[in-house]
């Protein structure tokens, strides 16, 4: 069950109670804002911030992505669930359809980025986090030396979440790590 805060979350932003059944997605805990540790990579002086074990595989996978001459940036790390129904009020305010704002942002509590350990990436010809950024050399990059690192794309393309794909979004998984 999901504690009464996000069951009043979603019932505030109209989000229908079944909606992680109905996607195939599960809740993700939200780290603990004291436990998290930032970056010294950054765009526009934004501060991304990842859980130690998360940043140091980050640590592991820019040095070696920096050997082999290409650039990776951090654009967004952890994300905490108010800021995620932040975005989704942002977006209603806007007067996007709810269905339509579900496809490119996960539910408050439903996001990997309440876990300290999701990143989405950037390279210097590509920080606009979009489709563009499968034709990266960063990109190309990544599919061959994320998993290393324990790197996971978590949204190809027709990914059963029914989220839009995210060549750009990268979860580090403890399981993957070698
Ligand atoms: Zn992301």
């Amino acid at each position: 069950m999901h504690p009464p805060s996000l069951a009043q979350l979603w019932h505030e932003l109209g989000i229908p109670a079944d909606y992680c059944a109905a996607r195939g997605l599960v809740l993700h805990p939200e780290a603990r804002a004291a436990d998290l540790v930032t970056l010294p990579q950054t765009v526009d002086g934004r501060p991304v911030r990842l859980l130690p074990p998360a940043a140091a595989a980050w640590h592991r996978l820019h040095a070696a992505a920096a050997h082999d001459g290409i650039t990776l940036l951090p654009l967004s790390g952890f994300r905490s669930i108010a800021r995620q129904a932040e975005l989704i009020r942002a977006k209603l305010a806007a007067g996007e359809p709810l269905a339509a704002i579900l496809r490119v942002i996960a539910a408050p509590g439903c996001s990997e980025h309440h876990t300290g350990r999701a990143l989405d990436l950037g390279s210097p010809d590509d920080l606009a986090l979009d489709e563009e950024f499968a034709r990266t050399h960063a990109f190309h990059w990544l599919t061959t030396h994320a998993a290393a690192q324990g790197f996971v794309l978590s949204y190809p393309p027709g990914n059963s979440a029914g989220i839009t794909y995210e060549p750009w979004h990268w979860c580090w998984h403890p399981s993957a790590a070698p």
